[in-house]
């Protein structure tokens, strides 16, 4: 049987560490001032932060300077994410562009796109969402049908994308459409990735509004939409290699293991100092699946500065991670000492809304940036079994 991946063990440098002690202050004096409440459960966009955090240089690390970027490594921008997400900071404007709407144009974008597109993210000025699913092409997302035909100077799109988050707040969409029919050798033949103006002529923007009650979703329609050639990344009708870079540049990061990471710590603050000894015992395992997460995707971030495509061990961590974020919310309401019984000078409001949110959200995390199902596909072939 092949074996074909393994986690190179990751220690993170002495500057980050450094970098972490400023990120925490940036964010903690954020919160101080009421720039951000994280405990709010609220919506997280925020263009003026999103423009706070650019200024600091913590968007678009890795890329070349020349493009606005930073050329600092993967595992200081894992220290940055790590951060911002255990703070809850309002980091939907950029965090798409940032983990992957940019290191595609940077990869497979024209020259003049990179110029003018890559310094305005790094900026924190451009938000960014995700065109790839279709009423009929979920998982399976090479059977995308929205075509983009050919006309003089560009293409004109015309169909539906579905699921797209962030859409109604965003500047750019980053679209896989079919520009000719599929071949028999290569049934993901015959789709190009394009960089779409979300307010060009043509395109309308309905909201999907989700289980939280909040709008994230949108369903996404366009109508002879024109897109100019040099908005075309990557090469014609062969996008399927890339858009599978795309997705591992999703699955890889804390992003995947964090989300509900608030009712772990809030079960913390409830326990207080002294909490029983089958109290401190759960929460001890709870940490210590946290810990080995966190192992886990430093090594990722690690291998990616190595240069590496650790697209079977991204999957891993994204499976094992979004389990384990699932259940958690579940575990701690099981876990929590009944109220009263709880440190006097804990907040139970908090605790209660922190529970809720996150029970709200965990039915997506085994879902989004690929289903439980698909992702253990993708590990099996990378263990030769398929
Ligand atoms: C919170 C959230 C945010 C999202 N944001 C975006 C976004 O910004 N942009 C975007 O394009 N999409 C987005 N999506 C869509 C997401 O990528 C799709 O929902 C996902 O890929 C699944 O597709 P589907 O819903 O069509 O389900 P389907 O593909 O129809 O799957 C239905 C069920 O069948 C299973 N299944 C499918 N194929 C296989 C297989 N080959 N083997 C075994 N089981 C299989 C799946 O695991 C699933 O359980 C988002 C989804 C969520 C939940």
């Amino acid at each position: 049987m092949a074996y074909n991946f393994h986690f190179d063990p990751v220690d993170l440098p002495p500057e980050c560490k450094e970098l972490r002690k400023e990120v925490r202050s940036f964010l903690r004096q954020e919160i101080a001032s009421g720039g951000f409440n994280p405990n709010s459960g609220k919506g997280t966009f925020s263009k003026e932060f999103a423009r706070k955090v650019g200024a600091k240089g913590w968007i678009g690390m890795t890329w070349p300077k020349q493009y606005g970027g930073h050329e600092r490594t993967h595992l200081e921008r894992y220290v940055v994410i790590e951060e911002m997400l255990a703070h809850r900071a309002p980091n939907r404007s950029y965090a798409t562009a940032d983990r992957q709407s940019g290191p595609m144009i940077l990869k497979y974008g024209q020259e003049e796109i990179r110029k003018t597109i890559l310094p305005k993210i790094a900026s924190g000025d451009l938000c960014f969402c995700i065109g790839l699913s279709e009423p009929n092409s979920g998982s399976d997302v090479f059977a995308a049908s929205t075509r983009a035909t050919k006309t003089d100077g560009g293409w004109l799109v015309n169909g539906r994308k579905i699921w797209t988050s962030n859409a109604h707040n965003a500047d750019y969409m980053i679209a896989l459409l079919r520009t000719s029919a599929k071949t028999k050798e290569n049934h993901r033949h015959g789709l190009t990735q394009f960089l779409i103006d979300c307010k060009s002529k043509g395109i309308t923007i309905r909201p999907i509004i989700n289980l939280t009650g909040q709008h994230d979703f949108n369903e996404i329609f366009f109508d002879d939409v024109f897109v100019p050639d040099v908005n075309m990344i990557g090469e014609v009708d062969n996008a399927w290699k890339q858009a599978s870079d795309e997705l591992a540049y999703e699955r890889s990061g804390p992003d995947r293991w964090l989300e509900t990471f608030a009712s772990l710590e809030a079960l913390v603050q409830r326990a207080g100092p002294s909490p029983s000894d089958s109290l401190a015992e759960g929460i001890g395992r709870e940490v210590a699946h946290l810990a080995t997460l966190r192992r886990m995707s430093a090594s990722v971030a690690g291998m990616l500065q190595a240069g590496k495509t650790p697209g079977v061990e991204a999957a891993v961590v994204k499976d094992l991670g979004t389990n384990w974020e699932q259940a958690l919310p579940n575990k701690v309401r099981l876990m929590a000492p009944p109220t009263g019984d709880s440190d006097p000078d804990v907040n139970d409001d908090r605790f209660e809304q922190a529970l809720r949110h996150t029970t709200l959200i965990a039915p997506k995390l085994t879902i989004q940036g690929g289903t439980r199902e698909v992702l253990r596909g993708i590990i099996a072939r990378g263990l030769g079994l398929r």
